[in-house]
């Protein structure tokens, strides 16, 4: 098997990598920068990796404007890891802030656009069940054409925040139903800002999973917590990136006093490696500019060609399209196992060129 045998990956997450940062990330497997130990065998402690890492954080910092009220943090696990312990953080820093707070008056606002958001409230209730009140701030599904399909974000005015809550949620990009907030302020379908309370330090939790580093993020510095699992845009699977707040880094050791678990906290450092080694090569090739205008271009081209051929109903052979791609050297694209379908993820790694072979693929099928 070699390079000249990679297909191309048009999955979901995990997603394509670049191929020269793989190349990297195999020298660094056996000898990471000169130590003579292989990246998945040093020590998080060493003067080498902590050097490295110092790196990959600045270099987030810079390509994503992130102020310095806000740290960056490196965990393990994926998204649904955060839909637990973020609640589980911004819970215990109310109660901090609110000792005498009550279950009716610790209030959990969530925004559901899509399956992922679904999910993330449904773990909020059953996490605090006797301890917070999770209400759904809007539910798109209200606003559907069929009245049951995520298919909207509905508009600024049926949004419904609490005054004071202890989180307000939203997923930025629904991965699985193809949903997501609009970028530029002005337009209808926008995160709705300026429906949300006039306080200070709000609460203001976002799931980026799938759009993380793909552009610029808007609002960045009025968001408590920005999340994202590494396995779309910037590397591998096992690593999930936090841009909080410092107010809500929450004071472990004063939490342990009153009873919580102690952090476990032991960096995944190959995933750390390859998803820096990433963001590295983002920032030399230009940045989120680059990459939003490169993305901006693969999905205009690509839409265009669905748009053809939805008008000719031919992308409803599923089974032979499939099989096709994957004959032709193209494979991830089959739909989410919720909502079925063929998906074309176009994450960063995935090129030009790709896209223009995929297209080249569905204009050729659409023939036969
Ligand atoms: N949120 C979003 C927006 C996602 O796309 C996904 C899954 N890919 C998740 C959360 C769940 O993430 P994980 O698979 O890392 O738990």
């Amino acid at each position: 098997m070699s390079v000249a045998d990679r297909v191309v990956n048009f999955g979901a997450g995990p997603s394509a990598l670049p191929l020269t940062v793989l190349e990297e990330a195999q020298k660094g497997l056996i000898n990471f920068n000169g130590t003579g130990i292989g990246i998945a065998e040093i020590s998080h402690r060493s003067k080498e990796f902590q050097a490295f890492l110092t790196e990959f954080e600045q270099n987030l910092r810079t390509q994503l404007e992130v102020p310095s009220t806000h740290r960056i943090l490196f965990t393990q696990g994926g998204g649904t890891t955060q839909f637990s312990a973020v609640v589980l953080n911004m819970i215990a820093r109310h109660r901090l802030l609110h000792p005498n707070a009550t279950a009716e008056n610790t209030v959990l606002d969530y925004v559901v656009t899509g399956s992922w958001s679904k999910k993330a409230a449904e773990e909020a209730r059953r996490l605090t069940a006797g301890v917070a009140t999770v209400r759904t701030a809007v539910d798109a599904r209200v606003y559907a054409k069929d009245g049951k399909a995520f298919d909207n974000i509905p508009p600024h005015a049926e949004f419904a925040f609490s005054p004071a809550p202890a989180v307000i949620y939203y997923c930025e990009n629904e991965t699985v139903d193809g949903v997501e907030f609009a970028h530029d302020a002005g337009a209808p379908a926008s995160f709705p800002f300026a429906r949300l309370p006039a306080a200070p330090l709000l609460p203001l939790v976002a799931d980026y999973s799938s759009s993380f580093m793909c552009r610029p993020i808007p609002r960045l510095a009025d968001h408590a917590v920005i999340y994202a699992g590494a396995q779309k845009n910037i590397g591998p699977a096992g690593l999930t990136i936090l841009i909080v707040r410092e107010d809500c880094v929450v004071d472990v050791d004063a939490a342990a006093r009153l009873g919580a678990p102690p952090p476990v906290q032991h960096p995944a450092v190959l995933p750390i490696y390859v998803a820096g080694l990433v963001v590295r090569r983002m920032g030399e090739q230009g940045g989120i500019p680059y990459y939003e205008a490169l993305n901006r271009r693969k999905s205009q081209k690509l839409y265009a060609a669905i748009h053809e051929g939805e008008q000719n109903g031919v992308f409803r052979r599923k089974k032979r399209f499939l099989e096709g791609a994957e004959a032709e050297g193209m494979k991830g694209l089959k739909g989410h196992r919720s909502v079925g379908g063929i998906r074309v993820s176009l994450y960063n790694a995935v090129t030009e060129e790709d896209v223009d072979k995929i297209i080249a693929y569905m204009n050729s099928f659409m023939q036969k």
